[in-house]
């Protein structure tokens, strides 16, 4: 699982203006996409390496036919540390997203059907839910 220390060695250290540039941009979503997830925002700021994952998940869903478990869109980047924790999160490097945060909180157990999750883990994230502390909204890269 990649951790915050993977994260430093390859972006450096997060929130930096100087340096993040060279790792997070501006992605625009496909209109096809924003059309079937209407939760979802028109423009996400995000990892480069997060960009084509997170489409596929996407995709995933839609090809699925799951587009009404898709409720809500909880961001992506945001540097803090891990809830309850001394280390970075990943979403600092804005190689995470959480979605339906309202019915899939931290700690809490997850709701999250087990085909939502595999459209985000057959496109190569790790799903917090199966976490000691379930993190269930949560989905990060599976490696960087
Ligand atoms: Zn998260």
């Amino acid at each position: 699982m990649v951790n915050s220390t993977d994260c430093l060695r390859k972006y450096g250290t997060p929130g930096n203006p100087k340096t993040e540039g060279k790792f997070i941009s501006i992605w625009d979503v496909p209109d096809d996409i924003n059309a079937a997830l209407p939760a979802l925002p028109n423009r996400i700021y995000c990892n480069n390496d997060l960009r084509q994952p997170l489409e596929q998940a996407l995709r995933n869903i839609i090809t699925r036919g799951l587009t009404a478990q898709f409720k809500a869109w909880d961001g992506c980047y945001q540097v803090r540390n891990k809830r309850g924790q001394g280390s970075a999160s990943l979403h600092s490097w804005a190689i995470a997203v959480d979605i339906n945060a309202a019915w899939n909180r931290f700690g809490a157990t997850p709701t999250m059907s087990a085909a939502l999750v595999k459209c985000f883990t057959d496109a190569g994230f790790d799903w917090g839910g199966v976490w000691a502390k379930p993190d269930g909204m949560h989905f990060q890269l599976r490696s960087i």
